[in-house]
């Protein structure tokens, strides 16, 4: 959804989907997959929204070291890259956390992405889901923005993926 402005349609695209694109949807955040010294146990801490850091879930843990998720909801937030302010904020909610490594890309600031993942902003499902998933001639959409169910995760970009599949074999017989 983010990106799709960026593409050139000739001879351009319907009414519906040019309002569909009008604003980019609100996902955003960060997810930073931090390993930590020592074993975190099973954990899964949520913290308020005010927080740069509002949801840590353990991956896998062992006396030779942990692996967490750190889930930020907006890029300005907390750097991905800023591995000193993630072990600041993690101290914050879980105060023996060392990092030794992280990974995270930053994807609102990727031009090919621009966000993370879709989280559409308050009353605009009805309006941009059928309109992102309408075929424009002869060019068919599938996108995990457009799912109807699990809209902005794997799932829902296999389910876009075989509807739009299945409009094509429509289309070629
Ligand atoms: C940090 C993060 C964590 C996530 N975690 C999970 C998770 O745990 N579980 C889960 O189910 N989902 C997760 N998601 C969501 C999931 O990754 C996406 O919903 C899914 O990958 C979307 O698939 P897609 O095929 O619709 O789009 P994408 O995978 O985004 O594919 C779109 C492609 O279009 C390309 N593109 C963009 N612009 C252009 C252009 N102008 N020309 C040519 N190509 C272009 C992009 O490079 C990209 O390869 C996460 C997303 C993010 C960002």
């Amino acid at each position: 959804m983010n990106v799709l402005p960026d593409i050139a349609i000739s001879p351009g695209v319907s009414a519906g989907k040019k309002t569909a694109m009008r604003s980019p949807h609100a996902g955003s955040g960060s997810k930073i997959f931090a390993e930590l010294e020592g074993d975190t146990g099973n954990l899964s801490i949520l913290a308020p929204q005010s927080r740069p850091i509002v949801w840590l879930a353990t991956q896998r843990h062992a006396p030779e070291g942990s692996l967490v998720i750190l889930f930020s909801t907006r890029p300005n937030r907390l750097d991905p890259a800023d591995r000193d302010e993630i072990q600041r904020q993690l101290t914050e909610i879980l105060p023996q956390a060392r990092i030794r490594a992280i990974a995270a890309t930053d994807w609102a600031a990727d031009p090919f992405s621009k966000g993370s993942w879709c989280a559409l902003q308050p009353g605009r499902t009805r309006e941009v889901v059928p309109a992102l998933a309408r075929p424009e001639g002869r060019i068919h959409f599938a996108s995990a923005d457009t799912a109807q169910g699990w809209r902005g995760f794997v799932d829902g970009a296999i389910e876009s993926g075989l509807r739009a599949a299945r409009e094509i074999g429509e289309t070629l017989r």
